[in-house]
């Protein structure tokens, strides 16, 4: 099962209504694309040219849906990549392979008859971390002075333009040369979700399924705070399955109860050896 709606599967198609919650970062986000897509009103406004937007917060909250549907909303193919595929052993690998995914952007674009590529690149931190730090050295120095090289670019090319999204869950630890104005020089954070946002996720991730009258939403809302939307996804998958497991046609609440337990005693599991 694909639970985590990621992996290389094209499923760029998410819109901003199929994410729950998130309503002021989906609205800070829709601004600042706007900006990057409509040019010639900002530039004769004289507002300087937005870049890159960075995407913060914690695992599981939709940053990568967010990114998707940034790529829907601009009209625009998606690439993604993650900043770990950047570093490398060998020198200059990693910039090498900043360069391809600038060319495979373009690239996407044309094949796909669009003006633009979103490329996004998870985990950022990895490359971009405060420079003089422990984790830094000089062969991630390279990659990301070859990913600043390649967003201060005018154009990569006259035809095809390149929209930069990257995500992180700790902004804290970007190196200062990646937010520098004209770079990544907008940052929309993504909290956890509140409670109506868990509730709008759940009710995203129920909608194709057959729940009992009694289900109550807003109780499993409740009793979710602090889990992420991938948290919510889950327990909507596993108290299908717990459905089944009792031969319900049906998903009912005390379903849903033993699927929050679940989720909870999974997070003790893996989190403990990890400390
Ligand atoms: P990571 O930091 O681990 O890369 P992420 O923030 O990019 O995580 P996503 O990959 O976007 O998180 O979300 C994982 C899954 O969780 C999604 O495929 C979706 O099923 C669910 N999900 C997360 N947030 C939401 C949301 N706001 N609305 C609906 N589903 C969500």
């Amino acid at each position: 099962l694909n639970n985590k709606g990621k992996g290389h599967k094209n499923i760029s198609q998410i819109s901003f209504d199929e994410i729950g919650g998130q309503l002021s970062a989906k609205n800070e986000l829709i601004e600042a694309l706007d900006f990057i897509v409509d040019r010639e009103k900002v530039k004769k406004l004289g507002i300087r040219p937005l870049k890159g937007i960075i995407l913060a917060g914690p695992p599981g909250t939709g940053k990568t849906l967010l990114a998707k549907a940034a790529a829907k909303y601009t009209g625009s193919a998606f690439l993604s990549a993650s900043g770990s595929e950047f570093v490398e052993m060998y020198a200059g690998v990693g910039a090498k392979r900043i360069r391809k995914l600038f060319k495979d952007a373009v690239t996407k674009a044309k094949k796909e008859n669009k003006n633009s590529t979103l490329i996004f690149i998870d985990e950022i931190d990895v490359l971009g971390v405060k420079r003089g730090s422990n984790s830094s050295h000089m062969e991630y120095d390279q990659t990301l002075n070859e990913l600043l090289v390649q967003m201060d670019g005018v154009k990569v090319s006259d035809e095809v333009q390149v929209l930069i999204m990257a995500a992180t869950n700790r902004v804290d630890m970007l190196d200062d040369a990646l937010l520098r104005p004209g770079r990544f020089d907008r940052v929309v954070n993504i909290p956890l979700p509140s409670k109506t946002g868990r509730e709008e996720i759940l009710k995203i991730h129920c909608k194709n399924k057959p729940l009992a009258k009694e289900v109550n939403i807003v109780e499993i809302a409740e009793q979710t705070f602090g889990f992420s939307g991938a948290h919510l996804e889950n327990i909507a998958n596993e108290a299908a399955i717990m459905a089944m497991r009792d031969g319900s046609a049906v998903i009912l609440q005390k379903h849903f109860t033993t699927a929050i337990e679940k989720v909870i005693m999974g997070e003790k599991v893996d989190r403990v050896p990890s400390k």
